[in-house]
């Protein structure tokens, strides 16, 4: 892995393990084994494989395959924002 100066901040990465917390309040569920496919390159991968980088204003998870953003989540006082354009889809297994 490229560790440049230039390469994206990858110290300040984690992976979507890091978030689970945070993606069970929003989704009501544990979603770090949830697959996502990344709508810029059409790779899975699990959320909690993902490239989070929480150092942003809110957080961002990256596709781990070619590091397109797959989703932003922002938290005010009164809402939380999420923006998944970057994801084709997201899948999670049906509850009973
Ligand atoms: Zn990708």
């Amino acid at each position: 892995m490229e560790t440049d100066e230039g390469d994206m901040n990858t110290a300040l990465m984690v992976d979507g393990n890091a978030i689970a917390g945070q993606l069970q309040q929003i989704f009501g569920r544990d979603m770090t084994m949830a697959m996502a496919r990344c709508a810029a390159c059409a790779r899975e991968a699990e959320m909690g494989a993902l490239m989070v980088f929480t150092q942003a204003p809110g957080v961002v998870l990256r596709c781990p395959a070619c590091q397109a953003v797959i989703a932003r989540i922002v938290e005010t006082p009164t809402a939380i924002y999420l923006e998944a354009r970057g994801a084709a889809f997201l899948r999670m297994a049906a509850q009973p």
